[in-house]
């Protein structure tokens, strides 16, 4: 099997050099355990806070070991012990960064079969992004129909669901910010946003204020720094803020930190309501989720996009091409 390790703890924008690329013999699978075949998994954006050695809400990645996340893939073997999962199996399970592993077969779910879905979708539309977008949506920033609703890095897996879920649950205007005018096109053009904008093409406030002159009620925040501030200046009174992402601040260092916004105040003259959120304490809530989104998913009301890299020897480039925007909806790496 071929595992991607971390090697090195990277300080800024992770280098190639971080990571090494590991062949090694599997070991048959024990009790309770099964082999996969991994089809593909998904590299996200938090996976490079568990790059550094700090506590968070997920333990950090472990040096010489092979890093994880979710992935979809084939069983290809069973131990003993094993009763719910059999040869041929589809599963979804937490073996990213690698082309095959052993895991717990009670750490793996079977993948739904529902016609007109790609197993695929349950890594991004259908998985832990899609959930992400729904719950932060819906129970963080307590969305309502007729809310004005501007997402930020709204080309992203998470950000092209927001505008979407807000548009089909009645939103009265939804903005999106991205960095690149293809994916501007993309929002307005295919997934149904009002307006879009670039946010590399000028200051964020006075591109967002252009965009939403009545204000807006829900800031879905994949970024933070000017994209956080940006919103706070043109939200209007009683707004509510779903604090999910900063990934504007994710490779920030000591001596070199993005700085944040500078007009906090206005969040008490407007009585603003910022919430942070984790999905995984929202897991309850994938039943509800599913059963809302996938026939939109199914009949192409809800629209999604992958940007899929080829070989599990590419996965570090798939991971830095997915902080510098290279991937319209969600970065995956295919396998086999
Ligand atoms: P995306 O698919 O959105 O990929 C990340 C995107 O971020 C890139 O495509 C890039 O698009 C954009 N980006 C990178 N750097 C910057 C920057 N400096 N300023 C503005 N945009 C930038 O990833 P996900 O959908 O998986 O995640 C989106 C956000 O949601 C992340 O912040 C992530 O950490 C967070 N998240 C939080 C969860 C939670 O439980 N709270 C769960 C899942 C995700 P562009 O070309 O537009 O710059």
């Amino acid at each position: 099997a071929r595992e991607v390790h971390l090697v090195r703890r990277p300080h800024g924008f992770p280098d190639a050099q971080d990571f090494s690329l590991v062949e090694r013999e599997l070991p048959a699978p024990g009790a309770g355990e099964v082999e996969v075949a991994n089809r593909a998994f998904s590299v996200d954006p938090y996976m490079r806070g568990r790059m550094n050695d700090v506590p968070s809400y997920v333990p950090p990645f472990q040096l010489n070991q092979a890093m994880d996340g979710r992935s979809v893939g084939e069983v290809t073997a069973v131990g003993s012990e094993v009763t719910d999962v059999a040869v041929g199996d589809l599963v979804l399970g937490n073996l990213a960064w690698r082309d095959r592993g052993i895991a717990k077969a009670r750490h793996l779910q079977k993948v739904p079969d529902v016609s007109g879905v790609d197993p695929r979708a349950y890594l991004g539309v259908l998985g832990a992004p899609g959930l992400t977008a729904w719950v932060g949506l819906l129970d963080h920033a307590s969305f309502t129909a007729g809310d004005a609703v501007f997402v930020s890095a709204a080309a992203g897996s998470v950000g092209s669901l927001v505008g979407q879920i807000a548009k089909q649950k009645g939103a009265s205007l939804v903005v999106g910010s991205a960095g690149s005018a293809e994916k501007v096109s993309w929002l307005t053009g295919e997934l149904g946003y009002d307006a879009a904008f670039n946010y590399k093409d000028g200051p964020v406030t006075e591109q967002l204020a252009k965009a939403m002159p009545d204000g807006l009620d829900v800031y879905f925040d994949n970024v933070g720094a000017d994209h956080l501030e940006a919103a706070i200046a043109v939200a209007n009174d009683n707004a509510r803020v779903a604090a999910c992402g900063a990934i504007a601040h994710y490779n920030d260092t000591d001596d070199d930190a993005t700085p944040g916004p500078r007009n906090l105040f206005q969040i008490v003259k407007k009585r603003l309501r910022i919430q942070g959120f984790i999905v995984s304490d929202s897991l309850d809530r994938f039943p509800a989720f599913l059963e809302e989104v996938t026939p939109w998913v199914a009949d192409g009301r809800v629209k999604f996009s992958e940007t899929v890299v080829d070989g599990v020897e590419h996965s570090v480039e798939a991971f830095q091409g997915l902080l510098r925007g290279e991937n319209t909806g969600k970065m995956l790496v295919k396998v086999g």
